[in-house]
């Protein structure tokens, strides 16, 4: 599906993320952990075309997608719900819906919109409300829905958890695993370890953005070394 090939990228001169090299299998969910300042986001900026490759190639369904701008990348299929969340504050809920999908015909939005409000129905309930007067949940359902309404066959998420109460963790995680069997291939950022490890088919675990781990969830949930070194797990 996604094949990243010894890609480096970074911010001017400087390389946030050195030589990765990963596969994501169609319809896998694969955890990118790593602590703060890993590399994690700019490698999701990076897949996304918004933060500049400095080396290496990405191929995506097997063609490289390397020289695309982000736009042609989402009209490719692949979605990113950034860090941030960077939802447009100013609109409402079903606004944000609408813009993310633009890239779709106008006659495709009633139906994604539904399936949107299918996995998170609270976003139902909030429809005409602005999107900053969310709540920290409903901001990430909707950075969520706002990806899900360009139709993606790879949907990135940027720390997934972050600031959510559990209930509201227990349920996005609940829409990630709909999103899989729905077709879906998924690449996921997090720092809350034992989530990921739940539901991931495969970890890479970036450190100073460079990969230290890279396989099976199974296989890292098994090895005390990297649990201990890494994955904060004991
Ligand atoms: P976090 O969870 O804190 O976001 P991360 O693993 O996602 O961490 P990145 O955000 O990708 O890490 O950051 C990797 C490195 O790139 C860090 O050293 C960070 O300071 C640097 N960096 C990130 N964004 C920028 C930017 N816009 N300009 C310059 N440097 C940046």
């Amino acid at each position: 599906m996604l094949e990243i090939k010894n890609m480096s990228c970074g911010y001017g001169a400087f390389e946030a993320v050195g030589d990765l090299s990963l596969t994501l299998k169609p319809g896998s969910i694969t955890g990118l952990l790593g602590a703060n300042g890993a590399g994690k986001s700019s490698t999701l900026m990076c897949v996304a075309g918004h933060v500049a490759m400095k080396s290496g190639d990405m191929l995506f369904e097997g063609e490289s997608i390397s020289k695309l701008s982000p736009e042609q990348r989402v009209k490719r299929g692949i979605a990113i719900s950034p860090e941030g969340r960077r939802l447009f504050k100013d609109l409402t809920v079903e606004d944000n819906l609408r813009v993310g999908g633009l890239i779709q015909p106008a006659s495709h939005f009633a139906k994604d919109r539904d399936y949107v409000l299918s996995m998170f129905p609270r976003l139902g309930e909030r429809l005409t409300s602005l999107a900053g007067n969310l709540s920290g949940g409903e901001q990430q359902m909707l950075a969520i829905g706002r990806a899900l309404m360009t139709r993606p066959k790879l949907i990135m998420i940027d720390e997934l958890s972050l600031g959510l109460m559990p209930k509201v963790i227990d349920l996005c995680y609940r829409a990630l695993k709909q999103l899989q069997q729905d077709g879906m291939t998924i690449l996921l950022v997090e720092q809350n370890t034992d989530r990921v490890l739940s539901v991931a088919d495969d970890v890479c675990v970036l450190e100073s953005g460079r990969t230290v781990w890279q396989g099976k969830a199974d296989d890292a949930r098994n090895d005390p070394t990297l649990a201990a070194a890494y994955l904060g797990l004991h």
